[in-house]
């Protein structure tokens, strides 16, 4: 962000976290001149969402990734991209990760994450076969998803999923009951479905977390004319953070005369908000990866926002190209306090290695005091089971990036 980036807080925001509440955009409010420099924009002013960016699933998938690299000497591999941001992936790979679509191209014996979107259970399986290190880094809400598809299955319903054909969610969560499951994109597809031998059963609904909120209730208004009777979770499937940034975004849609949404085209999230934003009356939306995609000639009033996969550097970067003359305005509908503790795989792993280190570091002979250190990071801090688990609510996920980087 460039020097004197103008943010002051903005009037307290309902405290909101599931699904099931009813966000109230609140007013943007103007917090300020922007210092116009060489080499920048210049438009009037930038209303930036907020929430955006990391969520608290990828905040888990990052920094779980981040231990491992430090806990192992390279590669650790890590089956699918770990968030589906390109920027994350790349500083990942310059640290010596291997990202696989195939879990048979992980030696025997080589650490393995499992990506944040969930995996089949036959690839999770797979990877712990082989006496592999395993730690799956799937986001519990997605966990959840694969829960209720294997219940309603169980239980004997024909189960029909919303989500994207061949997104990694989708996928993994579908080959939780394939017998059972019916894919559906679009409002058509509740038409067109035909259950043959399986009908009349009963019905159940689940979805992708991502989706658009409005693609999502139209398919189900559609299937509940059709299956009166339909099962739905009391909560939507699709999650905290998808409902919030699509909120956040449409409290500035329609005021802004373009709006960037930063995130990568295979983010299920990121290419959601930005049907949102076109849904919700912004007459130009651009999807972008970072600043360098930024076009030249936006002008006036632009709305800001970012996927839950993509890094909060990429967002200052971009409004510090964009150096809105009269300022930058938050348009805040709730502060996200949710917390995703580390894959239990990792804090065991942690635990374990913590116990040995102690056990060599009591012999008689040994050259230190008994510790619990396990490795010394880049910047020389000592890291331990117990720093890593107590310290890893207040560590940010982009602190981690950032440290790895440097
Ligand atoms: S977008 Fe939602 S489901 Fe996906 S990782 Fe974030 S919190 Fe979890």
């Amino acid at each position: 962000m460039a020097t004197g980036y103008p943010l002051t807080e903005p009037e307290p925001p309902p405290r909101c976290g599931g699904t099931g509440n009813v966000l109230r955009p609140r007013a943007v409010r103007h917090i300020g001149p922007w210092s116009r420099y060489d080499g920048v924009m210049a438009v009037d002013r930038v209303l930036l969402a907020e929430p955006r960016g990391f969520c608290a699933g990828v905040e888990k998938a990052i920094k779980a990734l981040a231990w491992m690299v430090r806990v192992f000497e390279p590669p650790v591999y890590c089956y699918h991209e770990i968030v589906h941001n390109r920027h994350v992936v790349e500083q990942f790979r310059a640290q010596g990760v291997v990202f696989v679509d195939d879990i048979a191209d992980v030696p025997p014996g080589a650490p393995v994450m499992l990506s944040a979107h969930g995996s089949a259970p036959e690839v999770v399986t797979a990877a712990r076969e082989q006496g592999r290190v395993v730690v799956d880094a799937v986001c519990p809400l997605v966990t959840k998803v694969h829960h209720e598809m294997k219940v309603r299955a169980r239980k004997g319903y024909t189960v029909l999923y919303v989500g994207h054909e061949g997104h990694e969610e989708a996928v993994g969560t579908m080959a939780v009951a394939p017998a059972a499951v019916r894919l559906l994109e679009r409002v058509e597809d509740v038409e067109a479905l035909d259950l043959g031998a399986d009908g009349p059963v009963p019905v159940a609904l689940l979805a992708q977390t991502t989706l658009s909120h409005d693609e999502w209730a139209g398919i189900v208004d559609r299937a509940r004319d059709r299956f009166p009777d339909l099962w739905m979770p009391n909560r939507s499937d699709l999650c905290f953070a998808t409902t919030n940034r699509q909120a956040a975004l449409k409290a500035l849609a329609g005021k802004a005369d373009a709006v960037v949404v930063i995130g990568s085209e295979n983010s299920s999230n990121t290419v959601a908000l930005a049907q949102v934003a076109a849904a919700f009356g912004c007459p130009r939306v651009l999807r972008v990866n970072d600043v360098s995609e930024v076009p030249e000639d936006l002008s006036g009033t632009i709305g800001v926002t970012a996927g839950a996969s993509a890094p909060e550097s990429l967002v200052r970067a971009v409004v510090a190209r964009l150096a809105p003359i009269h300022g930058v305005e938050i348009a805040r509908v709730t502060v996200e306090e949710e917390y995703f503790p580390p894959p239990p795989e990792l804090r065991e792993l942690l635990r374990a290695l913590e116990a040995t280190v102690a056990f060599f570091a009591a012999a008689p002979d040994a050259p230190t005091a008994p510790g619990t250190s396990l490795a010394v990071d880049g910047s020389g801090r000592e890291l331990t089971s117990a720093g890593v688990l107590s310290d890893d609510r207040s560590t940010a996920a982009a602190a981690v990036l950032e440290r790895l980087a440097g």
